[in-house]
């Protein structure tokens, strides 16, 4: 199954000039979706890691059903103001202005191994930002999951030192 079939491109959204990967296709068909979370279940079964932090809040659409699966423990990160117990906070920038991603202080045991799941890598900020909250917790970052890579952001840049995995790649 090509994946990429199932990926719609939006030109100019949410602004002008960004051409936006929607998954809303994919996430609408079964076979498309049950071949995504068992192709992720298939690479992830007999790597060493605890627990799956997602990420808000298209990531949390592939992270819950992965950890499903593979018997793990699911830790969000979220937009501010969202967790309500007390949260370690980190700011990224954006392409214009920047950004906030909380996680909660007590959700990441120390040592604990972590895989971090999004939709799509473009810049790398968001998943950077998520690298630093898993440390500032105390665990370890195992692997970074993305479904789709824009390669041509070259956001593995910004992820020097971390291990990437993506399904797709544009
Ligand atoms: P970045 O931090 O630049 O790697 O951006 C990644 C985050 O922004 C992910 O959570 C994506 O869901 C979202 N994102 C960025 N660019 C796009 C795009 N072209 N299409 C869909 N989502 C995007």
């Amino acid at each position: 199954m090509d994946l990429r079939d199932y990926i719609r491109d939006v030109p100019d959204f949410p602004e002008p000039g960004i051409v936006f990967k929607d998954i809303t296709p994919l996430l609408g068909d079964v076979r498309a979706f049950d071949y995504t979370i068992s192709h992720l279940v298939d690479h992830y079964k007999d790597v060493d890691f605890d627990v799956i932090v997602p990420i808000e809040s298209r990531g949390f659409l592939f992270g819950a059903p992965l950890a499903r699966e593979l018997g793990k423990s699911i830790v969000p990160v979220r937009k501010p103001g969202k967790l309500p117990a007390e949260t370690h906070s980190t700011d990224y920038t954006l392409e214009y202005g920047t950004n906030t991603m909380e996680i909660h202080v007590d959700g990441v045991d120390h040592g604990q191994k972590v895989l971090i799941m999004d939709d799509l890598l473009a810049t790398g900020g968001t998943l950077a930002a998520t690298a630093r909250l898993v440390e500032m917790s105390g665990g370890a970052v195992a692997d970074l999951a993305v479904i789709i890579e824009l390669s041509f952001l070259e956001g593995r840049k910004n992820l020097e030192g971390y291990s990437i995995y993506s399904m797709i790649q544009y």
